[in-house]
């Protein structure tokens, strides 16, 4: 009697949050991509090709010193505006690409309304999707961005994202970085279960850190299999759509333990 009460009990523990998280099932198959750093080829490559495909995503943009101004290296504001523009979402990566930990809480302030501010006078709408730099983390960050309206921010972690169980500022996601396809079209079919793969992309080409390249002939395979295969694919701020941000903010517990970080 005593261990079938405990299995009550646990049963009705793990299903506390199931569908109180979600407003809707998660389709299989959803996929978001997140490009980092503002580099240049997001612009000149990489939007036109997702117009191609239709798809949507997010890009999280910073002023990356030392040569921010060498737009070889890098996307010029015109070009951050234009892909506002043309439907993309654009967020928060810090103003100097400084890693959360290396910062106080009012420095990281300063870094994220530097990006904020910037958005405003230009005309792109206020940015609620963070990414950290280098994918390092602080437990201060919580409770700013809580204060600062923020309801996405994204890490490494290389393992697909389980909204029911993973804090919506710890979301975890897969690089596409170096010549590994068969890691990277793996990764993508984790999408299923209630589980979402997010793609972290650095330059395709990176003209300015060149070990965080996705080659532009396997990144054009990885968008033709998304498409060939009816994934959903989606930029950060779509899962509102899926999921009560409020509420999964509230009630699930970040986890810094896991493993956050991405090989590159
Ligand atoms: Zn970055």
């Amino acid at each position: 009697m005593k261990n079938y009460l405990i299995t009550i009990a646990l049963c009705v523990c793990s299903t506390i949050g199931y569908g109180q998280v979600l407003l809707k099932p998660i389709p299989d198959k959803t996929v978001i991509l997140t490009f980092d750093d503002g580099v240049s080829t997001h612009a000149t490559y990489v939007a036109p090709l997702l117009k191609k495909y239709n798809f949507d995503a997010t890009f999280f943009v910073c002023e990356f010193p030392p040569d921010f101004e060498d737009k070889k290296k890098y996307m010029s504001w015109e070009q951050i505006k234009e892909l506002n523009e043309q439907g993309f979402e654009v967020a928060n990566h810090t103003w100097k690409h400084t890693h959360v930990n290396r910062m106080s809480p009012e420095e990281c302030n300063k870094e994220l309304a530097y990006i904020e501010d910037k958005c405003e006078s230009l005309g792109i709408p206020t940015t609620n999707s963070f990414a950290y730099p280098a994918y390092d983390t602080d437990d201060y960050i919580i409770d700013l961005l809580k204060d600062r309206g923020y309801i996405f921010a994204r890490v490494g972690g290389s393992r697909p994202y389980n909204p029911e169980v993973d804090h919506p500022y710890l979301i975890p996601s897969y690089s596409t970085t170096g010549t590994n396809k068969e890691r990277v079209i793996n990764a993508i079919k984790e999408a299923k279960d209630g589980k979402i793969v997010v793609l972290t992309i650095h330059g395709v080409p990176d003209y300015a850190h060149d070990w965080v390249t996705t080659p532009p002939e396997l990144f054009e395979e990885y968008l033709k299999y998304l498409s060939e295969n009816d994934y959903h694919v989606l930029a950060l701020r779509d899962l509102q759509e899926y999921i009560k941000v409020e509420y999964a903010l509230q009630n699930l517990i970040p986890d810094f333990s896991k493993n956050l970080k991405n090989s590159n």
